[in-house]
């Protein structure tokens, strides 16, 4: 459905595996991926803009991981709270993809504990997690130009807003600078995951992580709705000048320094700074007490970075992670300087 393949000021229907939205029509869809043990439909919501006009086709996703829930709120809000009456092409809006995990408000699928976000692009006739994958895959995300799929941190940790994408990929990547992060950590991602197939077959997607699983999180979610707001200026599906300028960004590659810092004794841990934080190399980031406090390990930064991730749950065993620090460059380094610590007076 590229907008080239469309005569001006006459878009195409959205179609899918038993139904149509014609130009100027929402649809919100309940869409049988599945079925319960009790021969229930299993569905997921779908709503569908199409616009009048002719343009591209994009699709926001969010729980792949049921119990990621900042997502669920940003495609909810984009589908029902913006005024899209002038939207240029179509916006395929799919607030849950996990259905089973996020009734039973965990990350997996319940069934045998699939990870749905690895079971992309799916198999009609192979496990339960490929045929819910395909289903999904062929009828909502081939279709489309582009795809933003949400995620939070994983259920114990938390992170600041961040793009995972493929920069190598030419769409990949103009989606990943036009979200607009600070941050973007670059790889091909895991095989299976809906950023990687999808991107593979053809409609470049996003991963955006941020917060923490199990909560909505205001400032998360409005910095997440401007980031597509900024792609949707991108690809001229809206007539908007709103494209999101982060102030100061760092494209990670994949041998550039990132690590996760491990605990190295068990024990409980004293976090010292946020995630998003500044670290200057030696800083103690977190402690980690015995239970009578008396033996106390400090965790040093070993390079200057950003802290992208950090613990929540404040305990441990010797290898568990406890925070994601990615390295800067001297310019991105002044940048966050000048932003973390205002010279004073500009507060
Ligand atoms: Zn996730």
């Amino acid at each position: 459905m590229a907008s080239d393949t469309v005569p001006p000021g006459d878009n195409e229907p959205f179609t899918y595996n038993g139904g149509r939205v014609d130009p100027g029509e929402i649809a919100n869809i309940r869409y049988g991926i599945s079925e319960t043990y009790l021969g229930d439909p299993v569905r997921i919501p779908v709503t569908i803009i199409n616009g009048e006009q002719p343009g591209p086709t994009g699709f926001l996703s969010a729980a792949a991981h049921g119990d990621e829930l900042n997502g669920i709120e940003v495609v909810r809000e984009v589908a029902h709270e913006w005024p899209l009456d002038d939207l240029k092409g179509c916006l395929v809006c799919m607030p849950v993809l996990n259905v089973p995990g996020f009734l039973a408000q965990q990350r997996y699928l319940p069934i045998y504990d699939r990870d749905l976000n690895r079971s992309f692009p799916g198999h009609e006739e192979s496990t339960s997690a490929k045929r819910m994958a395909h289903r999904i895959f062929t009828n909502f995300v081939e279709p489309c130009d582009f795809g933003i799929d949400l995620h939070t941190s994983t259920r114990g940790r938390t992170n600041m807003l961040h793009v995972r994408a493929d920069t190598g990929h030419e769409g990949a990547n103009r989606v990943a600078h036009a979200f607009a992060s600070n941050v973007i950590i670059s790889s091909e991602g895991p095989s299976g995951s809906l950023r990687t197939e999808a991107t593979e077959a053809g409609v470049p997607t996003i991963t955006v992580e941020m917060g923490e699983a199990h909560r909505f999180q205001r400032e998360f979610i409005d910095e997440a709705l401007d980031g597509v707001m900024s792609v949707l200026a991108e690809y001229g599906m809206l007539d908007t000048e709103a494209v999101r300028w982060p102030g100061w960004r760092t494209v990670i590659e994949e041998n550039d320094e990132k690590t996760w810092l491990r605990a190295d004794v068990g024990g409980m841990v004293d976090m010292h700074y946020d995630c998003g934080s500044l670290v200057h190399e030696g800083d103690s980031i977190c402690t980690i007490t015995s239970p009578f406090k008396t033996d106390q390990t400090h965790v040093d930064a070993p390079f200057t970075g950003v802290l992208v991730g950090v613990l929540e749950n404040p305990v441990v065993y010797p290898g568990n992670p406890l925070c994601h620090l990615v390295e800067l460059d001297q310019t991105t380094l002044h940048a966050v300087e000048q932003e973390q610590s205002p010279p004073a007076g500009l507060s």
